[in-house]
């Protein structure tokens, strides 16, 4: 299967290409040409299967030029030994009909690690077959969770170096310490003065700057990205959507042919559009939830079909999900555009000259029967994180907790009762301020958990012994300077 550029269908690449480059020439995204269907003997044995083994089955449909034992090696690698008790997506009942897909037991207490730890080993495995002997050189922009997920799965892997961009006052005090004291001699953290758009622009333009290409090349090396726009993030994403939907049957919480909500807390667009290519694979999806916080630009793009990045940027409690332009929609409207590349062009070019886009009725009514959209600030996602404690002692970071609330007015408006997946992107562990200013105790560390009878992740306990290694913080047009002072260009 060959993957496209959202911009140009000139572009037809094996997958090994995309996930190697990251961004296609135009500055478009990668798309797979076709979305491979699932039947319900695939749905049955994905079910009993391991992760691991799950996750092989559904790479190898979307990774065809990579051999069967290369994707065993990479699903192996990335989910036996890094997860607690080996299993990256545990389901807890929260309700008859609701379910909490805990995408958070891994090495850095967010639904990243997911994606990322296994993307080090697709992408050296791709690196060597389309650009043997480069050091790839993997330029981060991260609202928090991202950079250090990215860090901890490329640390001292041969022929990669990582930097890493992040809004200096726009993460946790708990993220930011995750990514100053990361271990590695290959990893280079900075901070911006700039917000995460500025982050994520900056590094986009490096990307797509000939003269920058060229100076990498001339040192041996070149570019790839560990966003959410590389392909070699989204594929692993899909897993987990496919494999939840296949253990509630297994389960029998759902009969074949039941259909199925998945409720994302939305930011980046990218763990989202992961569900609904499992929606596309076969899964029968109801309607996919799309929960936002403050920066509301989403809620309002699938509600009027204006796409409006004009407006007040927030600092939330969920600060993964504060983000203006989220890049994956891109691909969201490619596909229900039916591959228009022409009409995607012009409402990027749009977006970029004036930051704003409306796309016509057709499109926003495929995206409208397929979508919910709603938003929660911090008050609404602290109630729900009371309400979901008090009621179930069930403890949810302030990203679930904005997807809590969403689904609980979604719910009350729609009567919906069919089962729904909410995704629990991170541990409330590492967002531990807001978790328990919203239970009503004063915020002062994590250790505080303690009075919860929750034993606080390793890797969070121990931050506080490890050592600042990276506190430059530069202007958002000095990106590229790091770069080069960095790899001595
Ligand atoms: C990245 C992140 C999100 C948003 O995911 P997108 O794929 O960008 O939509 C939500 N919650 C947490 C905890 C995250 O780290």
């Amino acid at each position: 299967m060959n993957y496209t550029s959202t911009r140009d269908s000139r572009v037809s690449v094996p997958s090994a290409v995309a996930i190697a480059n990251g961004i296609a020439p135009d500055g478009g995204l990668y798309v797979p040409t076709e979305l491979p269907p699932l039947t319900a003997a695939d749905f049955e044995e994905l079910g009993r299967l391991p992760y691991p083994a799950a996750a092989a089955r559904v790479l190898s449909l979307f990774l065809t030029d990579f051999t069967g034992e290369e994707i065993n090696d990479c699903t192996a690698g990335a989910y036996l030994g890094s997860f607690e008790e080996d299993e990256p997506a545990p389901l807890v009942p929260l309700s008859a009909s609701a379910y909490s897909l805990e995408l958070w037991h891994g090495p850095t207490c967010a639904f990243k690690d997911l994606a990322l730890q296994i993307l080090p080993h697709l992408l050296t495995r791709a690196a060597a077959k389309t650009a043997k002997g480069q050091t790839r050189v993997i330029l981060v922009a991260t609202s928090g969770d991202t950079g250090k997920a990215a860090l901890e799965g490329f640390a001292n892997v041969p022929g990669v170096k990582i930097l890493v961009f992040y809004p200096s006052e726009g993460v946790s005090a708990m993220q930011k310490r995750q990514m100053i004291t990361q271990r590695g001699d290959n990893v280079g953290v900075f901070g911006i003065r700039g917000n995460f758009d500025d982050a994520q622009t900056g590094v986009k333009q490096i990307f797509t700057d000939p003269a920058a290409k060229e100076q990498l090349a001339a040192h041996g090396m070149g570019f790839s990205s560990a966003n959410s726009i590389n392909w070699g993030r989204l594929a692993p994403q899909i897993v987990y959507y496919v494999v939840s939907y296949a253990r509630l049957l297994k389960q029998g919480a759902l009969k074949p042919g039941d259909e199925i909500n998945f409720v994302v807390p939305t930011g980046n667009f990218g763990n989202i559009l992961a569900a609904y290519y499992a929606g596309r694979m076969g899964v029968p999806v109801g309607r996919l939830v799309c929960a936002s916080n403050r920066n509301n630009v989403l809620t309002d793009f699938i509600n009027t079909g204006v796409y409006d990045r004009n407006r007040p940027f927030y600092t939330t409690l969920s600060p993964s999900m504060d983000i203006l332009i989220s890049s994956n929609l891109e691909r969201l409207l490619y596909h229900v555009t039916g591959g228009d590349c022409e009409r995607v062009a012009e409402w990027m070019s749009e977006l970029a000259a004036t930051g704003r886009y409306r796309v016509d009725d057709e499109t926003r009514g495929a995206i409208a029967s397929l979508f919910a959209a709603g938003c929660a600030d911090d008050t609404a996602a602290k109630a729900a994180i009371a309400g979901a404690f008090q009621a179930k002692g069930y403890l949810a970071d302030p990203h679930t907790g904005v997807a809590l609330s969403v689904y609980g007015r979604y719910v009350t408006e729609t009567q919906d009762s069919r089962v729904s997946v909410i995704a629990s992107t991170a541990s409330p562990f590492k967002f531990a301020g807001g978790v328990l200013s919203a239970l009503g105790a004063a915020p002062q560390s994590a250790d505080d958990f303690a009075a919860t009878g929750y034993a606080v992740p390793k890797t969070i306990a121990e931050l506080k012994t490890l050592r600042e290694r990276f506190t430059t913080v530069c202007e958002k047009g000095d990106m590229w300077a790091m770069v080069a002072q960095t790899l001595g260009l």
